[in-house]
């Protein structure tokens, strides 16, 4: 089953003579860490030879001075894998190398196809089983896209230019999400999916050269700046005379995962050419109009919960307080392999304050609830530590729908959402009130077109037809009678 092994990723890539490539690699990697928290990776090129060192670990624990000083070249790639149920192996970590013939490339993905299926039939091979070649340690679907490459590579010279022929005969076979950084020995390359659900964009290094990156926020860290997004259906090809070719080889169709704006991306990254910290405070600002409430203080669940309980107090007029402190070292809860883990690292995670909360009615406010178990203990900690009242506001929508296109949520069954009304929910998580922001009300306060998102996950609306198989397993419901999606039922 091609989902399971879908990820959510940050990826990066960079071309630059007579840079620290590996270093620079390195840093855009260390500021995209909270795309992906399992495994690290860097690929470089110094023109003839193509090195990869990986590990499962953050980027701090698989780079050190030595290996990074192992990296000689002009190019890189990184990848940061996230973490999902069951899939989580040394492996299938990223990037991954494919020898053809004499040559060799590299691929970071971010994202996952929905007809891993049907080219795994093409290359007569089921997906999952085995790795696709020899040479590719690999048995995600971004190892059958290496596959298919290799095999789309072109029999005659070609100038140097095999990886992005290949390319073009093989993007337009793919469907799902995916945002791409790709290097032979002396190309750079990132391509989209024609729906841009993943963000990919280009930046421009000061000292010369050029990067790739999930989010704009990385550019600053390795000192380039924002040139533009890599459009939805797009491929631009980098190497030693600068952007050589920028390749529409899809009809753009723009479906940016609405997630990134609400939780995934850093505040400081901009995304459709708004600056996400704004955007989240706008959601909190709707939000207070949406549903407010008699309240004596405004709490965010840190971190992500911040910028929307600011926009909250502000538009409130409630004053915004702490209720609660997170330790900063330690990553987010979500990556945790297993459920039982998971209820453990909330502790781990956030500690109440309780001479801020005692007597006091509180309005709670986070960016987003998925299972629900952080949400849950969180707020069983602020009625220990003495909150009077609590009001709980999300500024998301109830996330009722499984992501086919690279986000691991796991199935429907273990949304919070997926079956029960805001009411159930309300009592489920003994709260005074609970409210969760509109859809229409938060694309507004992104700044971008309603219709420029993928609102899957919320509206049950698939951009693209998901498998049926896939669609079978994650879509199952909690309990008998929940209603079904609206495109599985279409789906091959
Ligand atoms: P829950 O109550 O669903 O267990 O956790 C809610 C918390 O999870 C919220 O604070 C929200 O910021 C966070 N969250 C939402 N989506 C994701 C995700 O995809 N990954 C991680 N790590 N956390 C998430
Ligand atoms: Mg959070």
């Amino acid at each position: 089953m091609g989902s399971s092994l879908g990820h959510y990723c940050g990826v990066f890539g960079v071309y630059a003579p007579n840079q620290p490539v590996a270093h620079l690699a390195y840093l855009g990697l260390f500021a995209l860490q909270h795309r992906g928290q399992e495994s690290a990776g860097i690929a470089v090129s110094d023109g003839t030879t193509i090195t990869v060192v990986k590990d499962m670990g953050l980027v701090t624990q698989v780079f050190d001075e030595r290996n990074l000083a192992s990296l000689h070249g002009h190019i890189a790639i990184g990848h940061n894998r996230y973490s999902t149920t069951g899939s989580s192996s040394w492996r299938n970590a990223q990037p991954v190398y494919r020898s053809v013939g004499e040559a060799g490339f590299a691929l970071g993905h971010n994202g996952n196809l929905t007809n891993t299926e049907a080219l795994a039939a093409q290359l007569g091979m089921l997906p999952g089983l085995e790795p696709v070649h020899e040479s590719v340690d690999s048995t995600t679907d971004s190892a059958l896209v290496a596959e298919l490459v290799a095999r789309a590579w072109p029999e005659e010279r070609s100038d140097g230019k095999e990886l992005e022929l290949a390319l073009e005969k093989v993007l337009p076979k793919l469907e799902g999400g995916f945002s791409f950084v790709l290097m032979d020995d002396s190309h750079l390359i990132g391509a989209r999916d024609p729906h841009g659900f993943w963000p990919l964009v280009l930046g421009r290094l000061d000292g010369g050269g050029w990067v790739f990156a999930s989010e704009s926020a990385a550019l600053d860290l390795v000192g380039a700046h924002y040139v533009r997004d890599v459009q939805p259906g797009e491929m631009i090809v980098i190497d030693a005379t600068g952007v050589r070719r920028e390749v529409r080889w899809a009809e753009p169709e723009p479906r940016l995962c609405l997630f990134e704006f609400v939780y995934f991306s850093r505040p400081d990254t901009r995304l459709y050419g708004h600056t996400v910290h704004t955007a989240r405070q706008r959601m909190g600002e709707a939000l207070a109009r949406q549903a407010p409430v008699d309240a004596d203080m405004v709490v965010p669940v840190p971190e992500s919960g911040i910028p929307a309980a600011q926009g909250f107090a502000r538009a409130s007029g409630i004053p915004y307080g702490d209720g609660l402190v997170k330790n900063r070292y330690v990553g987010r809860t979500f990556i945790q392999p297993s459920q039982k883990m998971r209820g453990a690292g909330v502790r781990m995670k956030l500690n109440p304050l309780p001479e801020n909360i005692a007597g006091k009615r509180l309005v709670v406010v986070d960016d987003s609830i998925v299972r629900g178990t952080t949400t849950r203990q969180v707020i069983t900690m602020l009625r220990e530590a003495g909150a009077a009242e609590v009001h709980f506001r999300v500024s998301s929508p109830p996330y009722r729908w499984p992501c086919f296109y690279g986000m691991d949520t796991g199935r429907r069954s273990e949304l919070l959402a997926a079956d029960l009304s805001v009411g159930e929910i309300r009592e489920y998580l003994g709260v005074d009130s609970l409210a969760y922001l509109e859809i229409d009300r938060l694309t507004a306060a992104t700044g971008a077109a309603a219709e420029s998102f993928c609102t899957a996950c919320l509206t049950g609306e698939y951009p693209v037809p998901v498998p049926l198989d896939d669609a079978k397993l994650l879509l199952e419901a909690p309990a008998p009678g929940a209603d079904a999606p609206s495109t599985p039922a279409d789906a091959r």
